[in-house]
């Protein structure tokens, strides 16, 4: 089976830079989302990201032209349906994905294949809700999409091996690399990504250090590109909580108890970059710290 056509749903900033990469392989890509103003932000974002490629010479203008004309967008489900490929990249949270994958289902062909963009919950549980377990996988973007070479690829108890060697060759096919991943709350960057987050947010609750001191000390002092309170407004902090929960749920060990400071932050609706304010204040000029 060649896949040719791609659904992706979610507009986001996974699900938006996901689009990105497939078009810009060659792919049609056909992106749904519950808000029309996502779409819009969705393809506004590519446009952007695309520019950007064209000043750095990265790409042509043509390139450009074409990749945006494989983008079709619909706020309508089920038009995604008879897409060979359905990549799944809406929030993080099991009633919602679980919902769009027993909506599509109707309106799949037989040979679909279903993944999930989730960064933590269950593919085989996610996969036992499809008529298609062995036709289902986890397919683990990394943000930002068209920059990070890495995609986590996570078979669920029931996918089968032609499922598999299939994304395999869809991963390369898109430029990135692949690293197979057993299915175990969060598989692996995020298994070791959000303790250390999580841990870096007990640092700041605990008044060890403040938001500055944090960030600086693992920059300059463990060589990390970005320190770790910055790294959770990037991937947003609901994302980061929806994580941590899913670590200690599926786990059932205190080491992954979300820090009620991190909470606190998500029930503010200070979720990082995305809502513009986190552990930084991106409102103004330059990321202003908010501790
Ligand atoms: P986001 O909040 O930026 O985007 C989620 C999008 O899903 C929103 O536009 C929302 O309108 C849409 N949505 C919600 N319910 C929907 C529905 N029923 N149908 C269609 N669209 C719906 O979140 P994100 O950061 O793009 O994360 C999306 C997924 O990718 C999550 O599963 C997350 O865990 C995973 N992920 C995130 C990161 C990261 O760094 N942010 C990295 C890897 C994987």
């Amino acid at each position: 089976m060649e896949i040719k056509t791609v659904g992706i749903v979610g507009a986001g900033q996974m699900g938006n830079g996901i689009a990105h990469v497939f078009a810009m392989s060659g792919y049609e890509v056909k992106l749904t989302d519950i808000s029309q103003d996502a779409l819009d932000r969705g393809l506004a974002v590519i446009l952007k990201n695309l520019e950007r490629q064209v000043s750095r010479e990265k790409i042509s203008a043509e390139e450009r032209d074409a990749t945006m004309g494989r983008i079709s967008t619909t706020l309508s489900l089920i038009d995604i349906g008879p897409s060979d490929l359905i990549i799944e990249a809406a929030s993080e949270r099991e009633t919602i994905k679980t919902a769009i994958f027993e909506d599509l289902q109707p309106h799949l062909k037989p040979t679909t294949i279903l993944t999930s963009n989730t960064s933590s919950i269950s593919i085989t549980r996610l996969a036992s809700r499809t008529d298609r377990p062995e036709k289902f996988m986890g397919l683990h973007f990394m943000n930002p999409v068209p920059v990070m070479k890495l995609v986590e690829l996570i078979r669920g108890i029931a996918t089968d091996d032609p499922t598999y060697q299939l994304m395999l060759k869809v991963v390369d096919s898109i430029g990135k690399t692949a690293a197979s991943a057993e299915d175990f709350p969060a598989f692996i960057v995020n298994r070791i990504l959000l303790p250390m987050i999580n841990e870096a947010v007990y640092t700041l609750y605990e008044g060890v250090g403040n938001v500055k001191s944090i960030d600086l000390s693992l920059k300059l002092g463990a060589g990390h590109p970005m320190g770790p309170l910055e790294l959770a407004d990037f991937i947003g902090l609901d994302t980061c909580l929806a994580i941590m929960n899913v670590l200690h749920d599926g786990l059932a060990d205190t080491k992954y108890r979300p820090c009620p400071l991190l909470t606190k932050y998500v029930e503010a609706g200070w979720l990082g970059r995305k809502s513009g304010r986190g552990f930084y204040d991106y409102r103004g000029e330059t990321p202003v710290p908010t501790r």
